[in-house]
């Protein structure tokens, strides 16, 4: 086990190493949002996955990604396959993470526990697997997701195999999740789904679902089957050979948009052993995500269950995006650590003009920065987590689900953007070697790339944040959840820190309060930058309250990190060049190693230029 301070000229690269102990933020934030029971439990878990991600993980991910999955769509008589050949390492890793139980904890009650763990956890170990792989991160993590949706929508007990299997620690029998939303015509524009569902209207014809045949039931008079018929074509299909996918699409007379379209469970394979009627035309070609292959898929008669109700498949989904984005947020985040991490090492090994780059002004204030977004964001992206592991506890809890709905696109944009930021300075860190294939930052960079597209760009995502303030007045337990942060803090070293945040925050409320009365072009207008400035006021009060935490106890690192952060996203007062060096010459081991800083090393002032 490592101990803080880190001594990062002792590292090679950033693998062979265990992330989670490298990683004193993420742990802080586990102790603190976990309930007591599941920290407990979940400790010596976490440790374990971060050392396997960072050893065999991180290794098999760099060789994956030179030897990307393969489709063959036909054998030698023309017969269709639809097959996607994967490099062993890829079986490997996969199975290294499912035994682990990191989809299947939270479903069912793991070794030593009496309940499965919140899926907060999920989330936590989806952050350290993202430090080496972020395709497989979206395949488990459509895993999981396709098993909460059918777990939440779905009671009827026809799908209970699948959902067994897809939350099953059995690699050999395990399947896994998939989504098919997109499709040519509309991404961002669910509602224009042309994908047409037809009923299946002999029952006594299904080809099955895996757990009883598809059911005929008398509804009003109609009768309505569960199996269906699905043509059209799917142009993003991530883990497309997935057996647990769910996809969208319409029955005759369904209304046009979002509202007419209804969920299924399309399998790869039939439970009689044969492929489903569909056709994977190609792969696509992509930047990086090599470990997850990504397709288009013709449907054509292709069989599909029904999932719940008819035409409630939308609502159903947000299930799955809600959850989609929260991972890409966390997943986001551990990019971001591991580009800390590399970029540390990095500046601890390599000399230039006679010294370790580390030693000089600007490297220091460079990895005093990197340091700052990867706690902000982490700090954000678990906050988000947490809501969303309420509300999947508790469907009731009303707070739980408006600061979710809230929270998670807001996590989503911002945290992704950043990696993109992060990866492409954190590759320069590297010198030339970054820009080339041999070293991570390569792998890295073009990864990050995909967050922010995927699941919801940035617009489609600000659009959402103001849709959750017009239908669910998210907006109120926000304004909540900022004011109790902020109200403990009381040390005099954060009390300007905290006069500039509520300063900020008055004009939050503003600009909230403009947007409920704005006209409908000017709220788009000004969606994105709402979205940001919640982001900016929301972590500055959370990072607040754990300086506060901190200081009650006489460490004093965390009110730098917070006072740094304020300084630099919200405090609009300073302009001009900073000359301070402070922060980067007296504060970077306490900031870049972890090192312990005293309380009575804090300056008089907060760092303000
Ligand atoms: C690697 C990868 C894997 C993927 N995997 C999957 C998958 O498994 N399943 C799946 O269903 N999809 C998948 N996708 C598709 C992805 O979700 C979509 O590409 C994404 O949602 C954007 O949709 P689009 O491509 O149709 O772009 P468009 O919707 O055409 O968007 C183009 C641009 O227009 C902007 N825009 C759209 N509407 C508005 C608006 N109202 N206001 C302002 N700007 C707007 C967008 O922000 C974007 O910048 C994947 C994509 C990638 C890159």
């Amino acid at each position: 086990m490592m101990d803080p301070p880190f001594d990062y000229g002792t590292y090679d690269e950033g693998r062979y190493l265990n992330y989670w102990d490298l990683n004193p933020v993420l742990q802080e934030e586990v102790r603190r949002l976990y309930p007591d029971d599941e920290y407990e439990w979940a400790e010596e878990k976490l440790r374990e996955f971060g050392r396997i991600v960072g050893h065999t993980i991180a290794d098999n991910a760099d060789r994956i990604d030179d030897h990307g999955p393969q489709l063959q769509t036909h054998d030698k008589y023309g017969e269709l396959l639809n097959d996607v050949q994967y490099y062993p390492d890829q079986f490997e890793n996969e199975r290294l993470i499912y035994e682990h139980g990191i989809v299947a904890d939270a479903f069912q009650a793991p070794p030593g526990r009496d309940e499965p763990i919140g899926l907060l956890h999920t989330l936590t170990e989806q952050l350290l697997l993202s430090y080496a792989d972020t395709g497989l991160v979206c395949a488990q993590s459509m895993t999981s997701g396709a098993a909460l949706t059918l777990r939440n929508h779905d009671h009827t007990g026809d799908y209970d195999e699948y959902l067994d299997r897809l939350t099953s620690k059995e690699y050999e029998t395990a399947i896994e999740g998939a989504m098919f939303l997109t499709e040519e015509q509309g991404g961002s524009d669910v509602g224009a789904a042309e994908t047409v569902a037809e009923p299946v209207v002999s029952p006594s014809q299904a080809t099955g679902a895996v757990a009883t045949e598809a059911r005929a039931t008398q509804d009003g008079g109609e009768l309505q089957t569960r199996e269906y018929e699905l043509t059209g074509e799917k142009w993003f299909c991530s883990n497309i050979d997935a057996q647990g996918t769910l996809a969208l699409g319409r029955r005759p007379g369904a209304p046009d948009g979002t509202e007419g379209l209804s969920l299924f469970l399309v399998p790869h394979e039939l439970a009689s052993g044969e492929l489903n009627d569909q056709r994977y035309r190609r792969l696509k070609d992509k930047l990086g995500t090599e470990s997850v292959p990504t397709g288009e898929v013709e449907f054509d008669g292709t069989t599909g269950y029904l999932v719940g109700e008819p035409e409630r498949g939308f609502k159903y989904m947000t299930t799955m995006l809600n959850w989609e984005r929260v991972t890409n947020s966390v997943g986001a985040v551990g990019i971001i650590g591991r580009l800390l991490l590399e970029s540390k090492i990095k500046a601890a090994n390599r000399d230039a003009f006679g010294q370790a780059i580390q030693e000089f002004p600007l490297m220091q204030r460079d990895l005093v920065e990197m340091a700052v977004d990867h706690e902000a964001t982490l700090t954000f992206a678990m906050e988000a987590a947490r809501w969303l592991d309420r509300y999947e506890r508790d469907h009731d809890d009303g707070e739980a689900f408006r600061l979710m709905r809230l929270l998670v696109p807001v996590s989503k944009h911002v945290t992704t953007r950043k990696a993109v930021e992060t990866a492409s300075y954190a590759m320069e860190i590297q010198g030339g070697n970054g820009y080339v294939d041999d070293f991570v930052t390569h792998r890295l960079y073009r990864d990050a790339q995909a967050l922010p597209i995927w699941e919801g760009t940035a617009n489609v995502l600000s659009l959402d944040v103001l849709r959750a303030m017009e239908k669910e007045a998210a907006h109120e337990p926000l304004i909540e959840l900022i004011s109790g942060r902020l109200a403990a803090v009381e040390h005099p070293f954060l009390e300007p820190l905290k006069e500039t945040v509520e300063t900020e925050f008055e004009q939050l409320q503003e600009a909230l309060l403009g947007l409920a009365v704005a006209d409908d072009e000017t709220a788009q207008y000004a969606a994105k930058e709402v979205t940001e400035y919640v982001y900016d006021v929301v972590t500055a009060s959370l990072l607040l309250e754990r300086a506060q935490d901190h200081l009650d106890e006489g460490e004093a690192r965390k009110a730098i990190v917070a006072d740094l952060f304020v300084e630099r996203e919200l405090d609009t007062g300073s302009t001009g060049v900073r000359t301070d060096a402070t922060p980067a010459m007296d504060y970077f081991d306490a900031i870049v190693r972890y090192d312990d800083l005293d309380e009575t090393d804090l300056p008089n002032d907060p760092l303000r230029t």
